[in-house]
């Protein structure tokens, strides 16, 4: 696909998705409640989702650390990111980081972003409208009182969402990013099956690894050997680029959620 194509694919995935929340709003306005439970969890509105893809000439994939930060493997992803100058993004949960604030501080110090992987790692759709919005405020809080800015994007965690999600994201004015390529660390693969699959991400992907999972035993060297390679290539990673000027994904200049900018 051009890189015109992709751009014309993301306006249509923005244009397709406010028009998502719109109906959506008023079906439950309506008091149409039901119908956001009887929504597949996933599949029916997978195309109108945004994977972050990056408009513009995008040298590579991005790269994406969930369910962290942790106190072992977070810092050993860090020197090898740093070690190449490479920049990614780290879905955090909330609860983590008030456990290892240091940590936080440290992914956002050295030019990561971080976004909202929920307070505590729960199935958002097995919990009310109002307790999706508790976990999701939860994590903003918890990044905003260590790092000092709160997170502008969010992953649902396992990917698992419905319509109730999209719409708490949106007020808090959060930008839902999930992934084009799944390593699969999490499932155990060895670093040589990890690398792999990261490897065949190009331009525009957004790779999902994980920091916070012990089973995923594969990352650590998978993403140290990658990290080598690009360094020696001078390739660098692509920054998620969704639907929002890159200035804006900067930790150190992410407006609030809410922020009139991000509507
Ligand atoms: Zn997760």
């Amino acid at each position: 696909m051009s890189d015109a194509d992709r751009g014309l694919v993301a306006d249509l995935r923005t244009k397709g998705m406010d028009m998502f929340y719109e109906a959506a709003a008023a079906v439950l306005a309506a008091g149409g409640y039901a119908l956001s439970t009887l929504l597949p969890v996933t599949g029916l509105h997978d195309w109108l989702v945004p994977t972050a893809r990056r408009r513009t000439e995008a040298a590579s994939a991005a790269w994406t650390f969930d369910d962290g930060p942790h106190p072992e493997r977070t810092p050993r992803l860090l020197d090898s990111l740093g070690r190449a100058g490479l920049r990614a993004t780290f879905f955090v949960v909330g609860r983590a980081v008030a456990r290892h604030p240091q940590l936080a501080r440290r992914i956002a110090a050295e030019g990561h972003t971080l976004g909202n992987h929920s307070q505590t790692h729960a199935w958002l759709p097995g919990l009310s409208s109002r307790a999706i919005e508790h976990e999701l405020r939860g994590c903003q809080r918890a990044v905003e009182d260590v790092v000092g800015v709160a997170p502008v994007l969010v992953r649902p965690p396992y990917g698992h969402r419905d319509v109730r999600f999209y719409l708490v994201a949106r007020r808090l004015g959060l930008t839902p990013v999930l992934w084009s390529v799944d390593t699969l660390d999490y499932a155990g693969l060895g670093a040589d099956a990890v690398e792999r699959r990261a490897a065949r991400a190009g331009a525009g992907d957004v790779v999902l690894f994980h920091d916070g999972n012990a089973r995923a035993r594969g990352t650590l060297e998978a993403v140290q050997r990658l990290s080598a390679r690009f360094d020696a290539e001078g390739a660098s990673l692509a920054p998620l680029a969704p639907l929002a000027p890159l200035a804006r994904l900067d930790p150190a200049h992410a407006p609030r959620p809410g922020s009139p900018a991000l509507r």
